[in-house]
């Protein structure tokens, strides 16, 4: 099951070490990454938006 909460789609762990977490490292592992990304960086800015889709 993906990790994503925005997803959740189940999917085949083909990982050797067997610690994926999401259906897909460019969609669900990279917005997991940003989100952590953006809560390390609320705390220098607080209210900078940046629109990086
Ligand atoms: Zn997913």
């Amino acid at each position: 099951m993906c990790a994503s909460q925005t997803c959740r789609a189940a999917f085949f762990d083909t990982s050797q070490s067997r610690t994926r977490k999401w259906c897909d490292m460019n969609t669900c592992g990279n917005r997991q990454k940003k989100a952590r990304l953006n809560a390390n960086q609320r705390k220098n800015r607080t209210g900078a938006r940046m629109s990086t889709s």
